[in-house]
């Protein structure tokens, strides 16, 4: 399994380049924490300066160019990133060796991202539109023009657990709107983001994409506090979004942060209960270890109907294999870091400490790789969890949840909406009209009916959360406008549109 260690760079103004310092930084495989996969380039603080002062020379003649031509470039981008098929197996490989996610869902952020680009180019001709406002019968007397210009050089900064779909939803919208940009991949998945940010690098004007790879102790408030990053989009945890917001607010420097979730299901009595919806459930839980914001964290089932899909759980949980990412026959990989393991299995503790029904499930073929160091936890449930664990309170970000019951709707929904995030939830029901009365009233950003998670997410529409969960919207139109300033243009009645 060991092969020669790879390396990868930093890309400033058209260039891959070490480094100044030279310093690089080893990542580990999830799975075998001894097995070196490879070296990133430890980015200081010079080279963020590097990469934005390349990023602010190139953004006058991007920001000119038509949206047509932008959205053009976008569409060259999703070629390239899938041209080369050996190319596209070789980043998934490494992608599963560094994050430890499995080989099907590696190539599925690949393609996702490509994706994501064509799906944005086409906003163009709706982009290149102003809106315009004649003078109203009974209203103000004015011809107005509302124009919307990019920001200028966006910080994009992106966690380790979807790295690749979450920039497809920051990406190519900051980049169709005019802004030029400096990428932060997270340290403990920068290598397959890096390589494939490169050949997206290369295909644009030298400076549009810039990628700094490193540690944000060292640079991420350089990053961030820069006097010529105009713009702030994090993807990531509660605790570092605050503090960007913190250090973004000595400049007034927009952010956007999508952050925590921590997903509620309502399980509707009517619901219609087979196999594929409990593949549903489970994917919806479990995919990627758990490790996703917008998992469901939260199943809370109509007490009539508990059983049956505790039962079903079980069922799908007993299905899942666990093992090495790389092998075809793994379904749960590792999860990605020591840290994010010892979150988890503290919950676990935690809930069988306080007498809570507590079942670990799934297949182990490899019992001394599972043993082995690696970070490693079966599909978990916490049966008729308390409300008041910790397991139901926080966000898990790994493979375990708890499973409630409720009695009536009003229940549900209060159940559902007393925790501090708001990023999704879903609800399960074949009464559709039913389903979207308390889909309203769900504090979330995103609400799912019969079905949970990426898998079932339509990235037409913006994405992001309430309460906690963050500030503004990634993806659909909406997702690049955020990358925008509207710019007024007012003339009296007549002036401009004629009378
Ligand atoms: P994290 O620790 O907050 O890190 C996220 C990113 O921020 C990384 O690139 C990190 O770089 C960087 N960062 C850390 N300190 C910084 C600073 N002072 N200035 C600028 N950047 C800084 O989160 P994570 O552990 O990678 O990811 C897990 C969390 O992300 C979970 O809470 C999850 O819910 C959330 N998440 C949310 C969404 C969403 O769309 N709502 C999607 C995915 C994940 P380093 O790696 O170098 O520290
Ligand atoms: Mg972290």
């Amino acid at each position: 399994m060991q092969s020669t260690p790879l390396e990868t760079s930093i890309f400033i103004g058209g260039e891959p380049r070490a480094a100044r310092s030279g310093a690089l930084y080893d990542l580990h495989n999830p799975a075998r924490p001894t097995e070196l996969v490879g070296r990133a380039a430890l980015a200081g603080k010079d080279d963020v300066d590097d990469a934005v002062k390349a990023a602010n020379a190139a953004f006058p003649a991007w920001a000119a160019l038509s949206f047509g031509e932008r959205a053009d470039l976008l569409r060259k981008v999703a070629a390239a990133i899938a041209a080369d098929e050996e190319d596209v197996e070789r980043r998934s490989e490494i992608f599963t060796r560094e994050h430890g996610k499995i080989r099907r869902e590696t190539m599925m952020e690949l393609s996702r991202l490509g994706d994501r680009f064509m799906q944005v180019s086409a906003y163009a001709e709706r982009l290149a539109q102003d809106e315009q406002m004649g003078p109203a019968a009974a209203g103000p007397p004015f011809d107005t023009i509302i124009t919307r210009k990019p920001r200028g050089v966006a910080a994009l900064i992106v966690p380790w657990n979807w790295p690749l779909s979450i920039l497809g939803a920051k990406l190519p919208q900051a980049l169709l709107a005019g802004n030029t940009v400096v990428v932060k991949p997270a340290q403990n998945a920068a290598m397959a983001p890096s390589l494939t940010l490169q050949i997206i690098a290369e295909i644009l004007p030298p400076g549009v994409v810039n990628i700094i790879t490193g540690s944000a102790r060292d640079i991420g408030d350089t990053l961030v506090s820069h006097p010529l990053v105009s713009t702030v989009n994090f993807t990531g945890s509660v605790a570092v979004g605050q503090h960007v917001m913190r250090i973004a607010s000595h400049r007034l420097t927009p952010v956007t942060l999508e952050l925590g979730g921590n997903d509620a299901a309502l399980v509707l009595e009517d619901v219609d209960l087979h196999p594929e919806t409990f593949m549903k459930m489970y994917m919806g839980a479990f995919a990627s270890s758990g490790q996703i914001c917008m998992a469901m964290k939260r199943l809370y089932v109509h007490e009539s109907r508990y059983d049956e899909v505790v039962q079903g759980m079980l069922g799908a949980c007993s299905k899942a294999v666990v093992g090495d990412g790389l092998l075809p026959e793994t379904t749960m990989g590792p999860v990605n870091n020591a840290g994010q393991l010892k979150v988890v299995t503290d919950m676990i503790a935690e809930a069988r400490a306080k007498g809570a029904d507590v079942i670990e499930s799934g297949q182990i073929p490899d019992e001394a790789l599972y043993q082995g160091g690696g970070y490693f936890q079966r599909p978990t449930l916490v049966l008729d969890a308390d409300q008041d664990l910790s397991v139901v309170r926080q966000e898990q970000f790994g493979p375990v949840l708890p499973i409630m019951k409720f009695r009536t709707d009003d229940e549900a929904v209060a159940m559902a909406n007393d925790n501090e995030f708001g990023l999704c939830s879903s609800v399960w029901t074949p009464d559709a009209e039913r389903a979207v009365a308390l889909a309203r009233r769900l504090e979330a950003g995103y609400t799912y009916l019969n079905n949970h998670g990426p898998m079932s997410q339509d990235s037409r529409a913006p994405f992001g959360g309430v309460k906690m969960s963050g500030i503004g919207r990634n993806l659909g139109f909406e997702g690049v406008l955020g990358f925008m300033e509207p710019h007024t243009i007012t003339g009296p009645g007549g002036f401009l549109f004629g009378n």
